[in-house]
């Protein structure tokens, strides 16, 4: 037998299947073929000398954004580049990921969720190059939300995103579109808030309140909802977060980034920034929450642009950033430094009594804005001995393709996918990423083309109109609808 690309001799972190040794790594048809201590290298077509590297699944980003104003075009790369081979869109439109996909894929592999929001105001419809909106008030009824979320995966999405903290629905209607999205066995993002609380400890007790054993949610970047807004002392939110997750159990699953910058939408209207936390945000900073206080935080340095440069969009502040975020009449995405490092750490590393992570994964919310730190960051974490390496693949690889119920990433067991990171340890990146076997990036550049498009059943046509390459994803097998105790095989019981 001859394999088609022989790994020779890298350091293999694989938790799922209790892997932290040095191996040889057979690949064929794209799947990983064979794991053994030693494989001849007669066996294989090709083979690459690894010694020295260390090698892991590639990292699968369960949240993260290509729409959030422009600059789409480079998040394909920049993903590559960060070392993830899998990442899903967590707003959307699934069209317009997509297209950008066609047009600017790395190779890698996308999804999307369906960002249902209400308008700014009555009358406003506006449909910009951020989250889209869905309903024209916050209280929207059944049968809007109901054709919202079958919207959303008849055009490919493989569910729906609240955008509570951003864009606050009533309580009664976050509810009924939890329930018709788990309904129809689709993914749920929320992005805790309504417009009874907000993007905040207050959110998040309401968002768990309303999660349940057969309505499971994906709660997004706790750490943001850990600002000191509720409570007098930040961490003792992170606590108490912690210790409303463990309560959870399998009803929640959740992620938290490894960065202070929190991307928003830019955009203005009528003289108010459209997201909530911008309008937060600013206070924050000591600004007025309008467009003049945005226009004054840009130019004074509080608050950041993200502008196009290439395949690799960069943050700018300063005048530099005033003009790309007036020249694109303020739809532009931005991010404020507003989380902090203490809760950010609670978040990456706290776990339950039973040993398992209290929040699920690691997730970049990026994408197209340059905070694609989990690898980066998450390998300074081992260093300063938060964690072990295992537990940054098992957070960053192999729990959020769990999450998503992609049951052949995020480990390298026979027959898995072969999408690999090759980590250079040293300068704390990725070196090189291989998807189904194929080098997709290598030393900063992005070879790899195209990719596959994660969809349902429902998304198949779709996602086939878009000229992309559907890949069907099984949600029953998603943490969301099967929890971590009720799967069996790899990777099931095993605790790092
Ligand atoms: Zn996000």
């Amino acid at each position: 037998m001859a394999y088609d690309l022989l790994l020779k001799q890298a350091h293999l972190v694989d938790p799922a299947n209790r892997v932290n040794d040095t191996v040889d790594i057979a690949i064929e048809n794209g799947r990983i073929a064979r794991v053994d201590p030693v494989i001849s290298s007669q066996s294989a077509e090709r083979t690459w000398d690894l010694r020295g590297a260390v090698v892991a699944p590639g990292l699968v980003d369960g949240h993260m954004h290509t729409t959030l104003g422009p600059g789409g075009e480079a998040a394909f790369a920049m993903l590559a580049r960060a070392g993830v081979s899998t990442a899903i869109d967590f707003a959307g439109p699934p069209k317009l990921v997509m297209e950008l996909a066609r047009k600017h894929g790395s190779g890698i592999t996308i999804g999307s969720l369906q960002v249902l929001r209400p308008s700014a105001g009555p009358g406003e419809h506006a449909f910009s190059s951020g989250p889209e909106t869905i309903f024209s008030d916050p209280d929207p009824d059944l049968a809007a939300i109901r054709a919202g979320v079958e919207r959303g995966l008849d055009e490919g999405a493989i569910g729906s995103k609240i955008l509570g903290g951003h864009f606050a629905l009533t309580p009664s209607a976050t509810l009924r579109i939890i329930e018709e999205t788990v309904a129809r066995g689709a993914y749920m993002g929320f992005h805790v808030g309504t417009t009874e609380t907000g993007s905040n400890l207050a959110g998040l007790r309401e968002a768990v309140s309303m999660a349940a054993p057969n309505r499971r949610i994906h709660l997004c970047h706790i750490s943001s909802a850990l600002r000191g807004q509720i409570l007098p002392n930040r961490l003792h939110e992170a606590a108490e977060a912690m210790d409303l997750l463990n309560a959870a159990g399998d009803s929640v699953v959740s992620e938290s980034f490894l960065t202070r910058w929190s991307p928003d939408p830019g955009k203005c209207i009528g003289g108010i920034p459209d997201s909530a936390i911008v309008r937060t945000s600013l206070r924050a900073g000591g600004y007025e929450p309008t467009e003049d206080g945005l226009e004054l935080a840009i130019r004074e340095g509080y608050t950041y642009v993200n502008v196009p440069r290439g395949d690799n969009n960069v943050a700018v502040t300063g005048e530099e950033g005033l003009v790309y975020w007036r020249g694109m009449d303020t739809d532009a995405g931005i991010a404020f430094p507003i989380s902090y490092a203490d809760t950010g750490l609670i978040c990456a590393t706290n776990k339950r009594p039973d040993g398992r992570f209290t929040v699920t994964a690691l997730a970049s919310d990026a994408g197209l804005l340059p905070y694609n730190v989990t690898l980066n960051h998450g390998l300074s974490l081992v260093e300063f001995g938060a964690f072990t390496l295992s537990d940054l693949i098992w957070k960053g690889s192999y729990a959020p393709a769990r999450m998503l119920g992609l049951t052949a990433k995020g480990h390298l067991g026979e027959g898995a996918d072969a999408d690999i990171v090759v980590i250079d340890r040293d300068r704390k990146e990725a070196a090189h990423l291989l998807v189904a076997g194929e080098l997709v990036m290598s030393n900063g550049m992005v070879i790899g083309r195209g990719g596959r498009f994660l969809t349902t059943d429902r998304g198949v046509e779709a996602v086939k109109t878009q000229g992309l390459e559907p890949q069907v994803l099984d949600l029953t097998r998603s943490l969301l609808y099967r929890g971590w105790n009720e799967e069996s095989g790899v990777g099931s019981q095993a605790l790092f």
